[in-house]
Formats: structure tokens, sequence, C-alpha cells
């Protein structure tokens, strides 16, 4: 049977300045220890603005936590004025790119087929993409949440080949329960977080399916993770709000305890 690590990965969203994400990096390295980090694999994903201080801050004191971007460009350069790409966060040995989280969807129309572009240049330049599907409130209400996160799955995975797919991370995060307070249940997660293993089995056989890391993600608390993380295809969690206090984002992560 294939162990996968848990990853806790903090988005930060919009919040936290460089100097803010100084302190907050800080702190983490301060209370994380190395049992901390040999049993769970940690990231933070702050605005572009501050990865490379977070860079220096890690590279510098060699610590364990790993780092990300919130989004990336399709594209490896050129005339998109505003946009950043792959090439650039793998020049600051950025680990992780999320990549459809629901706030794009919604704000900046980001479809399937333009996830799965970010997909490809995420993996073109060595940059792990988490690929974020789940479903809005209509659809959990009308019970379609399997049909519609597995449509968001196939979509961003289109042509990514096995060898790439078996690193990916999906995060499930139903949107109602995002940054609403609102965290689905255990069984909930459990539900459709399976049935991401299962579909990705179908494309990619059970060796690959085995080993992709699914995280759940909305209104993650210290409070609540544990029973999620008892769920046997939950891998690991992307947290918002609970990820801006270090104290509680390093109980998150001490979700065993
Ligand atoms: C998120 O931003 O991906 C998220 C899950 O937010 P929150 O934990 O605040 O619900």
């Amino acid at each position: 049977m294939t162990t996968r690590t848990p990853l806790m990965a903090g988005n930060w969203k919009m919040n936290l300045n460089h100097l803010e994400a100084i302190a907050h990096v800080q702190k983490l390295a301060f209370a994380l220890t190395d049992k901390d980090h040999d049993a769970v694999e940690v990231a933070v994903l702050p605005p572009f603005t501050d990865l490379r201080s977070v860079q220096t801050l890690v590279d510098g004191d060699k610590l364990k936590i790993k780092y990300g971007a919130q989004d990336l460009s399709a594209h490896d350069s050129g005339a998109y004025t505003g946009e950043i790409s792959g090439a650039m966060l793998a020049k600051l040995k950025c680990s992780y790119v999320t990549v459809g989280h629901s706030e794009r969807r919604q704000y900046h129309g980001e479809t399937d087929t333009v996830c799965n572009e970010k997909v490809k240049a995420a993996f073109r330049h060595g940059v792990t993409p988490i690929l974020c599907v789940g479903e809005g409130l209509d659809v959990r209400k009308a019970g379609d949440q399997v049909a519609h996160t597995l449509a968001q799955l196939d979509g961003g995975l289109k042509d990514i080949p096995a060898e790439q797919a078996e690193t990916i991370v999906i995060a499930y995060e139903p949107v109602w329960a995002i940054g609403t307070g609102e965290v689905a249940t255990p069984e909930d997660a459990q539900e459709v977080c399976g049935a991401v293993r299962g579909r990705l089995a179908e494309l990619y056989g059970q060796d690959v399916a085995g080993k992709v890391r699914i995280q759940y993600g909305g209104s993650v608390k210290a409070g609540n993770i544990a029973a999620i993380m008892a769920q046997p295809d939950v891998d690991g969690a992307l947290v918002g709000g609970a990820s801006l206090d270090p104290e509680e984002f390093v109980k998150i992560v001490r979700f065993r305890d």
C-alpha cells in the first residue's frame, strides 16, 4: 500500500505583506519541530510579492517549510501584462502553485480549459500544481457534487501524462464551505475525495491513483481537522483563513495530537 505524506498548505489569499510574511514564517519555523516535518509536509502559499522574502528566509535558515504561489500564467513569457509565469515561480524555487481555486474560477472566469493550460504550464517548469476542484451550493443541493467535481478533474487533467499526474495534488474544496465556517462533514469530504481517487484510477491506473495526494479545503480549523484526516482518501488540507494564525496552523499540522 502506498503511504502518502499529508500536505498541509496555507493559502494566505490576498493577505500579509512581505514584512508580515517574514514574521509569520519565522513563527511557524520556531514552532514546528523535526517530528512535525517528518509526519506532515507543510507549505505556505503567499501572495506573489512575498515570495522572494519567503525564499530568502527558507533558504537562509534551511527551513523545511515549503512554499508556492496561488496562481500562474498559462503562458511562459511575453505580452501578458500583470501575469506571472511558471518560469518565474521556478526561479524562486516554488514547490507548489494552486490552479483553479474557486475564487479564480468565480472572479476571473477561469474555465477548466484555462486550468488545464495552467496545470501544463506548472509542469513545464517543474512546479507541482495543486488543482482545486469542487461544487457550489446549488450543485450540492441537487446532489451532483461528484459528477461536477469529476468533470472539473477531467478538464484540468486533459492530456496530462501519468508520470506528471502521479505527482499532482488535488484539492477538493466545496465552494459553499470556503471561508463560510460551513465545514463539510468528514463523510461529505470522503465521498468526493474517494470518487476523485476512483477517477484517477480509471484514467491512470491504481498505482498512480494511490500516489496522488488529495486535500480537503473549506473552513478547516484545529477543531475539525482530525475527523477529516481520518478519512481514507483525504491526504491533507488546503487551509485559508485558519492559516493566517500561525498557532492555529501549527495545531492543524499536529492533527494527530
Ligand atoms: C481556501 O482558500 O482554499 C479555503 C479553503 O479557505 P478557508 O479555509 O478560509 O475556507
